[in-house]
């Protein structure tokens, strides 16, 4: 039987990219999206071609209802969760924290850390053997925003990445004895649509020049720490978080 994971923003970006590599290390993946269903079902098709299994499941991941209703989803069509990655995440224009209104701020928080606090704790009601689980792993995709502050373009972005970095340390000494590896990965500059968000969409190539490998990230190179984080070559570790941030 296939090993279960579900990839929260997983029709596009970095999470699309996760749930390819995931499939073809032998995942069934949960490709969970939140409005573009053409995108995420393009992400099964591709891994269905290839020889996997994959369904798309469709829930804002700030929304305990729809949380719930993904997770039951996840279970009748794929089975118990092994592996959850936090992926889904939001940025909205650039602008100094002094312009920011505070349905803003409720819309980043929402997305970025009540969604994933939400999957989290859908993940260990299933995965701690307290609930009749076995275990499992989560990786939290932070940013490197969360240690460089975003100054003058998302400062609630970076701060909303920070409170994931303390979600990934806590809950992961919360679950260990459970079996359950908990850690992060922080993303630097990487060639994606979400810099449209912030309406820049050529931000990549801009900062290009002062990240020390001097060039953008691929969603491709994300996706392998990701994995490397549910090998079993990182069955010790938890509480950690890789940097793929090009130097940075
Ligand atoms: P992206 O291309 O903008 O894709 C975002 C994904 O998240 C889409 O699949 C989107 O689904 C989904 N999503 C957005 N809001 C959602 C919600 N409320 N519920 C469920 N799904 C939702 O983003 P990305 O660049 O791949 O970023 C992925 C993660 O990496 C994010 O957490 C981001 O903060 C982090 N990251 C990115 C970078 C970078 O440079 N790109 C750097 C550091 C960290 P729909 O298409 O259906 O809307």
């Amino acid at each position: 039987m296939s090993k279960v994971m579900l990839v929260t923003g997983g029709s596009r970006g970095i999470g699309a990219a996760i749930a390819k590599l995931a499939a073809r290390r032998g995942y069934a993946v949960g490709v969970n999206y939140h409005a573009n269903a053409d995108a995420a079902e393009a992400v099964v098709d591709e891994i269905t071609r290839d020889g996997g299994k994959a369904v798309a499941i469709q829930a804002d991941v700030a929304q305990e209802d729809q949380v719930l209703r993904m997770f039951r989803t996840l279970d009748e069509r794929l089975g118990r969760i092994d592996a959850l990655v936090n992926n889904a995440g939001i940025l909205e224009k650039q602008m100094r924290v002094e312009d920011m209104d505070a349905a803003r701020l409720h819309r980043v928080l929402s997305t970025n850390v009540v969604g994933a606090f939400l999957c989290a704790r859908e993940a260990v009601r299933r995965m701690s053997p307290r609930h009749g689980g076995q275990g499992g792993a989560i990786v939290n995709v932070s940013s490197a925003a969360a240690r460089l502050g975003s100054p003058n373009e998302y400062v609630d972005y970076a701060a909303s990445k920070g409170a994931m970095d303390t979600l990934t340390i806590g809950l992961s000494k919360e679950v260990a004895p459970e079996g359950i590896r908990v850690n992060g990965v922080r993303p630097g500059t990487i060639y994606t649509e979400m810099h449209a968000s912030g309406g820049e969409p050529g931000r990549v190539d801009r900062l290009k020049s002062v990240i020390p490998l001097r060039r953008g990230g691929t969603v491709e190179e994300v996706a392998g720490a990701v994995m490397w984080l549910f090998s079993d070559e990182a069955g010790y570790t938890s509480g950690s978080f890789i940097e793929v941030s090009g130097g940075n």
